[in-house]
């Protein structure tokens, strides 16, 4: 049993944590997916990368790519083009997103700008609707230079890996959440794979998550990690989130949704057993709190800002619902200081609410599957 003790730089254990995932909030959390309300998020989906503007990734007109001044470049974005294949990768049927319109007008809730996220969510323009139960998040088929390069320039322009006796906590965070939510995206390729195309089979890939995941113990820790830390962003958002109105149009599944986050927010199981997910009090207090934060919230946007860049449009989909939900977790935590300040200071848009719960469940459905499926997974690969 290598998870054994407290979750790393979290208030609870490895067991307490798989043990209220089942129990209680992945049966919860799938629950609350299916519901109308947290079924459609609102998005941009245009590939309109400022990064690689010569690209040639994709000439589709939603992939299109934006011309920004090559000053505005981080430099390591600027590597020759000539080492990447432009392939574009839209064209493949399960990487095409199911655009099957509802809409559905959401009402009572107001729109602002998560300070966050690079993306402005009062715009509009552009934006369309996506039934995510039409989009699982599951293998694509997006590999190669285009996908490697996305994950190479979040990890070493704005999130590089800590020296552990260096780094302080918060900046070890961002990496970390980044990380875990890396190891999520994989183990959910892995959990729906299309093992045949000839016959079109999907199926679990037990080998894909241990070569990607399981062998790499610090990559199963971050996934615990950034579980309990949205985890905590929803709880500390109790309040808000009961008395949010959840309106579609249905009133008996409004109600039902209610009743769903309730239970969610404050179960008394999880109360119980892990009261505080993570601490997040314990963050800022040095003199350098304030610049660390500021920089760690650039950074965060930076991230953000690269999810246009995602050649792949199912993944750009889930890719900035999960940044998006990423965000708003640290705006609850991080942006409202105290647990009795936060409901009167704290304002989310239903985009960024949809974004949070889905996110948590998806992380919920990583963290079970790793459970459940280790020791198949290790015994194929002949470690155990
Ligand atoms: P990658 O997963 O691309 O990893 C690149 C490198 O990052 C690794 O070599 C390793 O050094 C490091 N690394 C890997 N995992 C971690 C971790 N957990 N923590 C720290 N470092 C790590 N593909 C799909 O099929 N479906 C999707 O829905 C999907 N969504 C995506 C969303 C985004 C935002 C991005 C950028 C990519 C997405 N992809 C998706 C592609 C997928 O993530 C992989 O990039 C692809 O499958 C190729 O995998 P790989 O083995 O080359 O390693």
């Amino acid at each position: 049993q290598k998870y054994i003790g407290m979750v790393e730089d979290c208030c609870c254990d490895y067991e307490t944590v798989n043990q209220l995932n089942n129990e209680v909030l992945h049966p919860l959390l799938l629950d609350l997916v299916k519901t109308s309300f947290y079924r459609y998020f609102k998005v941009k989906l245009w590939c309109d990368c400022p990064f690689w503007p010569d690209d040639g990734m994709c000439r589709l007109r939603d992939c299109s790519v934006c011309e920004c001044p090559e000053s505005e470049f981080p430099e390591p974005f600027k590597k020759p083009l000539s080492q990447y294949n432009p392939v574009c990768q839209e064209g493949k049927p399960q990487a095409a997103v199911d655009r099957t319109v509802d809409t559905r007008a959401f009402k009572g809730w107001t729109v602002t700008d998560n300070p966050w996220t690079s993306e402005d969510e009062t715009d509009n323009d552009e934006m369309t609707y996506v039934n995510l139960r039409l989009n699982p998040e599951r293998y694509t088929g997006y590999i190669g230079p285009s996908a490697r390069r996305i994950w190479d320039a979040i990890y070493s322009e704005n999130c590089p890996k800590y020296a552990s006796e260096e780094s302080c906590q918060e900046e070890k965070i961002l990496y970390k959440l980044v990380s875990g939510l890396h190891s999520s995206i994989s183990i959910h390729i892995a959990s729906d794979y299309l093992l045949d195309e000839a016959t079109n089979l999907w199926g679990q890939n037990l080998t894909l998550l241990y070569d990607r995941v399981l062998r790499y113990p610090d990559r199963v820790r971050n996934l615990y990690f950034t579980f309990l830390f949205v985890l905590r962003a929803v709880t500390k958002a109790e309040l808000y989130l009961e008395e949010a109105e959840y309106k579609t149009g249905n009133v008996i599944e409004d109600l039902k949704t209610k009743s769903l986050v309730k239970q969610l927010v404050s179960d008394p199981k999880t109360k119980a057993a892990c009261p505080v997910p993570f601490d997040e009090a314990k963050l800022w207090k040095g003199q350098r709190g304030p610049e660390l934060k500021q920089q760690i919230q650039k950074q965060f946007r930076n991230i953000s800002a690269i999810m246009d860049c995602v050649g792949c449009e199912k993944c750009r989909l889930w890719g900035k619902l999960q940044i998006l939900g990423l965000g708003t977790a640290l705006k609850i935590l991080f942006t409202v200081n105290g647990d009795d300040n936060l409901q009167h200071n704290l304002e989310l848009q239903t985009n960024e609410v949809i974004a949070l719960m889905n996110l948590l469940n998806r992380l919920s459905e990583s963290v079970r599957f790793v459970h459940d499926m280790s020791p198949a997974a290790e015994r194929i690969a002949g470690v155990q």
